[in-house]
């Protein structure tokens, strides 16, 4: 028995396939899906999204979104997703610093405050992309 996943950006197809288990990063903790799950929409957090097919465990960095789940079929509205492979760790690296050294001048005022909310996400889509890119190195991924 299997469940068919859709992964899609506003950009590209990033996954379209049958799979055995889908674990995703609901905005209020991580949601398991099995086949025949039960009908819902959930908006989805900065975070790992994982499916399992056999097994091999494929892993991707999800920028949020939202995804609705159906007993035969998963669809993601993500607004950003790499697998391991596809991911820039230099890339990731710079964000994060970049994030990282505007954080530590003084938030002063309130539109200060909504930028330091907008760093802390880049900092958190920087450090997500660098820990599901280390996965390749382990081999984890297909
Ligand atoms: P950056 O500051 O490096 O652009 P960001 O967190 O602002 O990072 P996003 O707005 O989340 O980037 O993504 C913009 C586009 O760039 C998306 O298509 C996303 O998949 C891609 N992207 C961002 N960072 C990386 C990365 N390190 N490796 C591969 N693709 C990336």
């Amino acid at each position: 028995m299997s469940i068919h996943l859709d992964i899609v950006t506003i950009e590209r197809v990033v996954v379209s396939q049958e799979v055995d288990y889908i674990s995703a990063p609901g905005i209020d903790g991580v949601v398991g899906i099995l086949p025949k799950h039960q009908p819902m929409l959930t908006a989805l957090a900065i975070g790992e999204l994982r499916y399992k097919k056999g097994n091999q465990e494929t892993a991707f960095a999800i920028g949020g979104g939202f995804m609705e789940v159906r007993p035969d079929h998963v669809t993601v509205l993500a607004d950003a997703a790499e697998s391991a492979d596809e991911i820039d760790e230099a890339r990731a690296e710079a964000a994060r610093k970049r994030a990282q050294e505007l954080m530590a001048q003084k938030v002063a005022s309130s539109s200060e405050a909504v930028q330091a909310v907008i760093l802390e996400q880049t900092m958190r889509r920087a450090e997500l992309r660098l820990k599901v890119a280390r996965k390749r190195h382990r081999g984890t991924n297909e």
